[in-house]
């Protein structure tokens, strides 16, 4: 891509001996992400790609009869297009047309919606997504009980808004077969009453007793889905998202008929990581669009959830202290294997102690298979042990890290992990002082797909009660530049694509966007509140406010 834009340039060039031209021009205050230039007055693009950036006079040599020129006003700002390094997308689609719980604030609100969402639905259809947090109204789990008498002809199968646990009513355990006697399973936990019944939520693997029974969706529903997730995240700026496993089917269907407008870097769940491995050995890994390679596993299970793994107990439930999804000897097996087909693992670990171990495994792996750019990366390293943070650095490894989660889960953590464990949790400032390449996510359809809101939350730490003004773990708050680029060219480095995309430079793809205010001088508390204007993908307009 970059060299065709070059080809197109020489031969504008040499046909007419004047200044080559450019198909469009951007005029306006640009933040580039580009170290050697970090700020600019302009960019050309030729094509896809981006062959000139520098001040108004540089830029202004590009225009021609024919170029398109896009100016912005005063006080808007120019940043590279974001990059969200943790998304599930077609997941996220599908929950954008489900009941929304998200902000259901009490048990009853949380009933009346799904009352509601269920008379729109046909009868026998199932009620799935969902996403409500129990933390809303003091933690209390919900059971099939305050659901049933309103759902009678809809099997419902809703998760909390982390994806670690989920709520069947009667009507789903019907149809899955699971009754009061059901044995429980490694790595999950079903909840029973004092009685021993079957409350409905069922936890990390035990879910897989109800998901099975839940019907596939056809090829066009996800389809639909991942057109609808495309739309959503151009107007939140977003141009490239990495998917957690999944549907590579679906956006191979995209990709074929042309309609993809968000780059995908796509994969397959580490277990399966000879296919993955045959695949790119048959059809490569693909291109600018869609590019495969990933291999996303889990150590552990969420804090929300109280299945992430600590070294130590929950400060409110002094017995527990979290478990392993996947068992160590396991996960070594599998990471190594990957590793040695050249595939980038990227497993999840949020407790101290599943984080100190899967360090331990990809330092072990690193050791026996020797040197390589393999850029493992942990997804979400939400409670770091103070020993581990410099590991990140030394091991190469990527934190791949949510900041929305922290304005969340900041509500509540003290009271399940108490101060102490607090300090290092969500260690943005910690990581950067410490040269990790710290990239920066979403989670979505666990949080919405909000870059300024990722960054607002990264730079403030003032949690979404509002009990935080001043950030709450302050000492771990980072500069807006530096969340710019963890969403950005740290992002970019996170799947192997620095060298094409991650900051406005030239030669690379001419993906990026235009914010309402300048959020580098902007009141930190403000930026959630700018708007996004315009997102452009390959020099392509793909949304306008
Ligand atoms: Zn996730």
């Amino acid at each position: 891509m970059k060299l065709g834009a070059f080809v197109i340039v020489l031969v504008a060039f040499s046909a007419c001996s004047k200044h080559p031209v450019a198909d469009k021009v951007v005029l306006g205050k640009i933040w580039t992400g580009n170290p050697e230039q970090q700020w600019a007055e302009g960019m050309a693009i030729v094509g896809d790609s981006i062959v000139e950036v520098g001040n108004a006079q540089e830029v202004e040599k590009w225009v021609g009869p024919e170029t398109e020129k896009i100016t912005t006003a005063d006080g808007n700002l120019i940043v590279p297009g974001f990059i969200d390094c943790h998304v599930h997308f077609v997941e996220g689609g599908f929950a954008l047309s489900s009941v929304q719980l998200r902000d259901a604030r009490t048990p009853d609100e949380f009933i009346r919606r799904i009352a509601a969402y269920a008379q729109t639905v046909a009868k026998g259809t199932w009620i799935t997504s969902g996403d409500w947090d129990h933390e809303n109204w003091g933690g209390t789990l919900p059971t099939r009980e305050w659901i049933d008498s309103i759902t009678v002809d809809h099997p419902v199968w809703i998760n909390r808004l982390d994806g670690h646990m989920s709520l069947a009513n009667t009507a789903a355990l019907k149809l899955a077969g699971v009754t009061n006697s059901v044995k429980d399973v490694d790595g999950g936990t079903i909840v029973r009453d004092k009685k021993g019944n079957v409350t409905g939520v069922f936890k990390d693997n035990a879910m897989t007793l109800i998901n099975k029974a839940v019907p596939e969706p056809s090829d066009e529903q996800e389809d639909k889905a991942l057109e609808a997730a495309m739309s959503y995240v151009a107007a939140r700026g977003v141009t490239s998202v990495h998917n957690m496993s999944g549907y590579e089917d679906t956006f191979e269907r995209a990709h074929g008929r042309g309609t993809l407008r968000t780059r995908i870097y796509s994969g397959m769940s580490l277990p399966q990581w000879k296919e993955l491995a045959e695949k790119i050995k048959s059809k490569g890994r693909g291109d600018n669009w869609l590019r495969r390679g990933n291999l996303k596993d889990f150590v552990d299970g969420s804090l929300g959830s109280h299945t992430a793994a600590f070294f130590k107990p929950f400060d409110d439930t002094p017995r527990d202290s979290g478990f392993f999804v996947t068992k160590p000897s396991i996960l070594y097996h599998n990471i190594k294997s990957a590793d040695s087909a050249g595939l980038q693992v990227m497993v999840h670990a949020i407790g101290d102690k599943a984080i100190h171990e899967l360090l331990d495994i990809f330092e072990q792996v690193e050791k026996e298979n020797g040197e390589r750019d393999r850029r493992f990366r942990i997804e979400h390293a939400q409670h770091i042990a103070p020993a581990d943070i410099k590991r990140f650095a030394q091991l190469k490894v990527i934190p791949s890290m949510q900041p929305y989660h922290a304005i969340d889960d900041g509500r509540w953590a003290e009271k399940v992990i108490g101060h102490e464990r607090s300090m290092t949790t969500y260690a943005f400032k910690s990581l950067i002082d410490a040269n990790a390449n710290l990239a920066f996510g979403s989670d979505w359809f666990v949080a919405p797909p909000t870059p300024l809101e990722g960054i607002y939350a990264a730079v403030t730490r003032r949690t979404l009660d509002e009990k935080n003004p001043e950030g709450w773990i302050p000492e771990q708050k980072i500069t807006v530049e530096d969340a710019l680029r963890s969403y950005t060219i740290r992002a970019a480095y996170a799947s192997f694509e620095e060298a094409i995309k991650g900051s406005l430079e030239r030669g690379k793809l001419a993906d990026f966007v235009v914010l309402e205010k300048d959020i580098t001088t902007l009141p930190t508390a403000e930026i959630r509140n700018v708007s996004v204007l315009m997102t452009y993908v390959g020099g392509k307009s793909i949304f306008k406010k």
